[in-house]
């Protein structure tokens, strides 16, 4: 059995809900169907997510939302004339938004997850309609009657452990079972959704729920490229790739699946399989526990902006007890997340994402930690990018960093820090954003082309 999953891009269109039915229709495995919102039809367009919290803001300000309100409407009522869908589902969708934009709005973020959910909501809904209609047995199934219960955090919600033994029941319904993504109910049955794109992660909860054979996680890409194509055009697919692989690659950028929704499946031992609704016979790219690393040490290079990092210097740092733990607890006081700790003998340095900070809070941090500490330097680095060269394989390969390092050399790229994970599964350059692009060019040129033609 397969628990599969359509992104927005997927449902955006009549046509596109044609080659959903499709792709659904052509295998009987694929018995769990979780759906997003309908999303962009071209570059400029707005996903129905997008329109619904600016209209859910609106309310909040007291302010009308009426042209929102129709731009969503119009979005399922053009998928349902062109599917030939009878009037009254546009009816039902259209009550059951207007009674969700008038509910209970005494928890502001509580009113928001209740509107932003209601896009995957009513797209189930249509979806399920048409299945009918075109002669299969299909179910809309609501996430609380399914028991997907989850913590009460409103835009961040955590699946609690006793929805998978619930969730299990879904294997015995009759006929195609259809399902919305993005949200789950508290236990008080407040609706309360992931973060954003978080179907990936319905979609994960229950494939472990019902214990799938495979989660099929359909969007409008082929593959899981090993670069980001904006950076190399017509870049290798990956074909296969492990669970930790993926983590470390969507970390820096990789934004093809959630990066949440591999846990589910991961700890149920359920591979994934990202394929594309605009070429389902394309072989797709496989997430799996242990994949056969032959074909040489790197799988990807993925690239972020956007960080910056605190270097602290203090002589005999190394003999000091409880320093590292000084220092972070400085950050933790200041609510600070950090990335990487790359370190030497009496200094270390630490990354963190730059947004977090601003230039008052900086100075701060520098005066408590030189005070504190008594180190002897500590300044901000500004505008870094970090580079993560992923794969399983470095393990077993020697002299990957060497091959890193002189392509980054022979490019004229400063390599401002390395780090590599006790894992060995990816090795990260920190250099200036300005350097971004071409390190990615120099390392995908040194993994992927030169290992072509030699
Ligand atoms: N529609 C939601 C979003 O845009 C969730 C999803 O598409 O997965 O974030």
């Amino acid at each position: 059995m397969k628990v599969v999953k359509f992104g927005g891009t997927s449902l955006a269109s009549a046509e596109q809900i044609r080659k959903v039915f499709d792709i659904v229709r052509s295998e009987p495995s694929r018995k769990v169907i979780v759906v997003s919102a309908p999303g962009k039809r071209y570059p400029e367009d707005i996903k129905v997510t997008d329109l619904l919290i600016a209209c859910a803001n609106q309310i909040l300000q007291n302010e009308k939302a009426e042209k929102l309100v129709d731009a969503v409407i119009q979005r399922y009522s053009d998928i349902a004339t062109e599917l030939n869908l009878s009037d009254s589902i546009i009816e039902r969708i259209y009550s059951d938004l207007v009674s969700v934009l008038n509910s209970d709005k005494s928890n502001p973020t509580k009113y928001l997850d209740a509107v932003k959910a209601s896009g995957e909501d009513n797209t189930a809904k249509l979806l399920s309609e048409y299945f009918q209609q075109m002669g299969e047995e299909a179910h809309y199934v609501n996430p609380k009657e399914a028991g997907l219960f989850v913590s009460d955090e409103p835009g961040n919600a955590q699946v609690l452990p006793e929805s998978y033994d619930r969730l299990f029941a879904l294997r015995d319904r009759f006929g195609i079972v259809i399902i919305p993504g993005f949200f789950g109910y508290s236990m008080k049955g407040d609706i309360i959704t992931f973060s954003r794109s978080g179907s990936d992660i319905t979609g994960s909860i229950l494939a472990a729920g019902v214990k799938a054979d495979l989660y099929e996680n359909f969007t409008d890409v082929d593959a899981v490229y090993s670069v980001n194509p904006s950076i190399i055009q017509h870049p290798k697919e990956i074909r296969e790739l492990t669970y930790r692989e993926m983590r470390e690659l969507s970390y820096a950028g990789f934004s093809v699946f959630h990066e949440e929704a591999l846990i589910p499946a991961f700890r149920a031992g359920i591979p994934v399989k990202i394929k594309n609704t605009n070429n389902p016979s394309a072989p797709g790219t496989k997430i799996v526990n242990e994949r056969d690393n032959q074909n040489g040490p790197v799988i990807g290079i993925a690239s972020d902006k956007g960080f910056c990092s605190i270097y602290v210097s203090k002589y005999l740092m190394n003999r000091e007890i409880g320093f590292g733990r000084k220092l972070l607890h400085i950050l933790e006081k200041f609510g600070l997340s950090y990335e990487h700790i790359p370190s030497g003998i009496d200094d270390l340095s630490i990354i963190l994402r730059q947004k977090q900070i601003d230039r008052e809070m900086e100075q701060t941090i520098i005066d408590i930690i030189k005070h504190e500490l008594l180190a002897d330097e500590v300044k901000f680095e500004h505008n870094l990018a970090l580079i993560m060269v992923v794969g399983e394989g470095m393990r077993h390969n020697v002299g990957t960093t060497a091959r890193a390092a002189k392509a980054l050399a022979q490019n004229g790229i400063n390599i401002e820090m390395i780090n590599q994970g006790s894992s060995e599964v990816s090795m990260m350059f920190g250099v200036k954003e300005i350097d971004e692009i071409r390190a990615v060019q120099a390392l995908y040129e040194e993994f992927f082309v030169r290992v072509l033609v030699r």
